[in-house]
């Protein structure tokens, strides 16, 4: 699209915006607000169904029951326990939901934004629009991809926040996810925008964590904190970042932070960590494409784990991920979404895809990753890379009901074959027929049962009118 065609259509989407309709989304104030519009967790049970539990033990069952009572999966075989509402699960596939792992919600409102010029480019636009945001936008942004999660088979996802520009902007994300019941991790970042020089407020996060409980949705969202780290577009002084690190040991949270994208291969960002002792478990390194093999090494000894993003990191030029290596050392790997702004779709069906064919493009072979690799690194492998793995990521007995089923009974999907392939290939959202989240059934018949779309689509569309507004962007 030309420059001024993208103007008027971007124009034109704005009136749109104006004119639907829009409620309120912070009219309640108080924290977990709007979640009691959430279904009960009650008791059902899966019947009749093909089951890729994702569980090296138990692995896939035809015929089979899943029994779920209170969020917990009680019973799970062919020859398995039922009780409560009998679900037919003829004809489908039931498998984990997907574990997403890195995932700037607050600008998904600028999907597709990213243009074909360095001055439209992502970092630009997302940086002047995103200083524009004001808490309600990241509420309505959030809201807009936690429903898109919900809606395309992902129970997880974390929430990577680095435009927190006040306590209400953090608090804005929170209500969105605990509103749509997703299983979440919050990691709360600095305002766009901040310079380079200046160690971003702690306020924030510190108001949070010390009232976390309140916040945390019964415990389905955990608070980490997203680091901008020792190098950007140029180094970050320690009296910078070094206290930003400090007070997220302190307060005994994750730490997440961008790391060796393909722009910065000039600097072994790594082993900059590494040689300043800020590497550890409680860390994830994210990209993480222009790691050297000692600094996989390194990775490996401290026990971080690495997100990669192949749908954005191929998009803006990244170059391709190194999840083979990685696997190879047996460091915890998570796919993720990143940015819609650059994806545009946020399937991490899709993306798992792109992460198998391009360990296999590199390769240059047909066999470097199975399917099923694909789907595990989607699914347990992506759990155990954000530590939720002893709840989620796999299907059995104890663990809480996040679960997804796959209605391949479609024209992209029809006819089975191999499951995995299948599954990993030709599902999109519209083929997500239910999706359970600790037991609640957030999806049910293709259609999401606890949020109105219309309103969550509107809501967006006239908060990137406002901001539009608000830079005098015509
Ligand atoms: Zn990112």
């Amino acid at each position: 699209m030309c420059d001024i065609c993208r103007r008027h259509f971007i124009r034109g989407a704005a009136a749109l915006g104006t004119s639907g309709l829009f409620s309120s989304s912070l009219m309640a104030q108080t924290p977990n607000a709007g979640t009691s519009r959430l279904p009960s967790r009650g008791e059902f049970t899966i019947a009749n169904t093909y089951v890729m539990t994702m569980d090296t033990a138990l692995g896939d069952i035809a015929n089979a029951s899943v029994h779920v009572r209170n969020g917990e999966i009680v019973a799970i075989g062919a020859d398995a326990s039922t009780g409560g509402e009998r679900i037919d699960g003829g004809g489908m596939i039931v498998m984990p939901g997907l574990v997403e792992t890195h995932w700037h919600m607050w600008n998904t409102i600028f999907r597709s934004f990213a243009g074909d010029k360095a001055a439209d480019g992502y970092f630009p636009t997302v940086a002047r629009f995103g200083q524009q945001m004001m808490a309600d936008d990241i509420f309505q942004s959030t809201r807009l991809s936690a429903a898109e999660a919900i809606n395309s088979g992902m129970t997880f996802v974390h929430s990577w926040c680095h435009n927190v520009r006040s306590q209400a902007h953090a608090e804005a994300d929170l209500r969105a996810l605990a509103q749509v019941g997703i299983r979440a991790r919050h990691s709360c970042g600095w305002p766009q925008g901040l310079p380079d020089t200046q160690s971003a407020d702690q306020s924030p996060i510190e108001a949070l964590a010390k009232n976390w409980n309140s916040w945390s949705n019964e415990g389905l969202i955990t608070l980490g904190m997203g680091w901008r780290g020792q190098f950007r577009a140029g180094p970050i002084k320690p009296e910078v970042y070094q206290p930003e690190f400090d007070n997220a040991r302190k307060l005994g949270l994750p730490i997440t932070v961008h790391v060796a994208a393909a722009a910065h291969r000039a600097v072994n960002q790594i082993e900059l960590l590494h040689k300043s002792n800020l590497m550890g478990k409680d860390i994830q390194l994210v990209h993480a494409l222009a790691a050297t093999p000692a600094e996989i090494d390194m990775i490996k000894e401290s026990g971080a784990s690495v997100s990669v993003s192949p749908g954005s990191e191929l998009r803006i030029g990244y170059g391709y991920p190194q999840i083979s290596e990685m696997l190879a050392k047996r460091i915890p790997v998570g796919i993720s979404v990143d940015t819609s702004a650059l994806t545009g779709s946020s399937n991490l069906f899709g993306v798992l895809k792109l992460a198998r064919d391009s360990e296999n493009a590199r390769a240059e072979s047909e066999f470097k990753m199975s399917a099923r690799q694909a789907l595990e690194l989607g699914t347990i492998e992506g759990a155990r890379s954000m530590g939720i793995d002893d709840k989620v990521g796999s299907l059995k007995p104890g663990k809480r009901a996040d679960l997804i089923m796959i209605n391949p009974n479609a024209l992209n999907m029809a006819v089975v074959t191999d499951p995995a392939h299948l599954v990993l290939e030709a599902t999109t959202p519209e083929n997500v027929d239910t999706v359970v989240v600790d037991g609640r059934i957030l999806k049910r018949g293709g259609k999401l049962t606890a949020l109105d779309t219309s309103e969550v689509i509107s809501g967006a569309r006239t908060s990137l009118a406002g901001i539009r507004e608000r830079t005098k962007w015509r």
